[in-house]
Formats: structure tokens, C-alpha cells, sequence
């Protein structure tokens, strides 16, 4: 229902904040509709869907298909407070190009939440939010102040990695097919199999903008976000084509050599070098 195609993370020129600000009522107020999916270490910060009591309007593919960087879209009536998926920092943007009125929320570990088309701002920016507090309300009717290029009520959601990816926030709360994730036997056995590969997309979808299905399956995107993570951390320096040969298996050695691998960095996976692999992949992070 919206189609942010540009950096939604800066702020728009020639608005008055100041303005928005003041007509905004500062709820305060704790907020329901939202299912607790996630909670404990096994996650970079404690945070959960508040959307799952609305129809889901727009899908992340609904998103890339057309050329918006992805999100969520959730209908509701105008006016609907919007509680924060997690406590953090507040900085409003308004009037943010086709977003419309956008609250970013500065969560733990520099993970950033977005909430795109609202009528109304509830907090200055800086403002410390609790998880649940409402950080305004939704808006979205096509052609009102803060709507962007909203065609329908609705508030756009999704969630922005450390690294300035942004990813579909489901899959890191459990919502949507994602969920935590068992450990992978190939820390035993050195054989990769399903879990393994769906503890790899899980980290990739995390550091590298892996967006597609957590189900053990690597294809194409799984190979080409391996590849990025292996040119930014482990001196890979081949092609991000989907298509693994031994400059990417050598770079992920080299990510075993950090996790007890202590055989030839030759671009040949084998049981040890799996094994150190899964080691890694086995950390509490990627659960
Ligand atoms: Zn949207």
C-alpha cells in the first residue's frame, strides 16, 4: 500500500518538526493487539511483532516487487496507536518522502525499528520509549499530511540490521514461519545438512541482507549473502554471484580457522572445516 523506493532513514528538508511535534499528544500509555513471540538472549535485542492482531496488507515480496527496499504493511483505522516493538530512542522524521510521517526507534545493539504514514507523533525526538508505549498513530489516508504515497489506512513496519540492512522483522521474532532454531549436528558429525543451512541463512539474513526463506535450502541468495559476509569479514574477493567455488570455501575456512579449524585454508570443505563452521553457527545468536 506504500512505495518507499528511497532512504527512508533521512530526514526530510523544509518541514516543521517543531510544528509536528507540538500538535502530536503524548501518549505514554502502554498499548495491546501484539503477541509476545520472542523473548530471552537468544535474540541481538528483546523485542516482539505488534502488529499479528492485523490484517497483513502487503507482504515483504509485495515490497521488493515494487523496488521498495521491503516491509510490512498492516491495515488499520486511522488514528491507531502504534506500540513499539522494543524500548529504545525516538527520532521522528517528518514528511520522509513516500514513508510519510516515519518514527525510527534506536533499539539495543543498534538495531533500528521503523513505523511509516502516521497522522501523529506521540514523542519529541530523544524521547526513551518502553516496549508496548505507543510511539504514535497510524494514519494513511491517501493524500493527508504524514501519508507519503499511502494508498489506504495502514501502518509499514520493518526492521534495519546494525548494519544499515533492513530485513523483514518476522523473521527474527518467530512470526511468519520464522522461530528459534535447534542446534545443528554438524558440530558432531561434520556433514551439512538442513539445520545447519538454516542457522547460516538465519546469521546471513542478520549481517548480510539475506532475505529470503529460513528453510535449509541455500540457493542463489543464500550463496550470494555468504559471499558478501566473506568479502566484508573474510578477505573474499571474487564475484557475489550465487555460485560458490574455492575462493568463497576458503574465506569461510578462514571463518573456521576463528572457531578451532586448524587445517589447510585450500578452498575444500571437509568434516573439520564444516565442523568449525557449525561451531560458529551454533552460537545463541543465530538461534
Ligand atoms: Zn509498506
Amino acid at each position: 500500500m506504500c512505495d518507499n523506493h528511497h532512504d527512508e532513514t533521512a530526514p526530510a528538508a523544509g518541514i516543521s518538526r517543531r510544528d509536528l511535534i507540538r500538535r502530536a499528544a503524548v501518549l505514554g500509555l502502554a498499548v495491546g493487539g501484539g503477541t509476545l513471540l520472542a523473548t530471552g538472549t537468544a535474540h541481538a535485542f528483546d523485542y516482539y511483532h505488534p502488529f499479528t492482531g492485523y490484517r497483513l496488507s502487503g507482504t515483504w515480496q509485495d515490497h521488493l516487487n515494487r523496488g521498495s527496499s521491503g516491509g510490512l504493511d498492516f491495515a488499520m483505522a486511522v488514528g491507531t496507536a502504534l506500540p513499539a516493538a522494543g524500548a529504545g530512542t525516538i527520532t521522528n522524521i517528518p514528511e520522509n518522502g513516500t514513508g510519510g510521517h516515519t518514527v525510527t526507534i534506536t533499539h539495543a545493539g543498534g538495531y533500528r525499528t521503523q513505523y511509516m504514514h502516521l497522522s501523529a507523533f506521540s514523542h519529541a525526538n530523544g524521547a526513551q520509549v518502553a516496549r508496548g508505549q505507543s510511539v504514535g498513530l497510524s494514519g494513511g489516508q491517501p493524500g493527508a499530511p504524514g501519508s507519503g504515497s499511502s494508498t489506504g489506512p495502514h501502518v509499514h513496519w520493518h526492521l534495519i540490521t546494525p548494519g544499515g540492512v533492513r530485513v523483514d522483522p518476522t523473521g527474527y521474532t518467530g512470526g511468519g514461519g520464522g522461530g528459534s532454531l535447534p542446534k545443528t549436528s554438524t558440530a558432531q558429525d561434520g556433514v551439512p545438512g538442513t539445520v545447519f543451512w538454516q542457522r547460516a541463512q538465519k546469521w546471513l539474513s542478520i549481517e548480510s541482507g539475506y532475505t529470503g526463506p529460513v528453510d535449509g535450502r541455500p540457493g542463489a541468495g543464500t550463496y550470494s549473502a555468504l559471499q558478501r559476509n566473506m568479502r566484508d569479514h573474510f578477505g573474499y574477493t571474487g564475484p557475489i554471484d550465487g555460485a560458490p567455488g574455492p575462493n568463497t570455501w576458503a574465506a569461510l575456512q578462514r571463518l573456521g580457522a576463528r572457531h578451532g579449524y586448524t587445517g589447510p585454508i585450500d578452498g575444500v570443505m571437509g568434516p573439520n572445516s564444516w565442523r568449525a563452521v557449525a561451531r560458529f553457527l551454533n552460537e545463541d545468536r543465530w538461534d
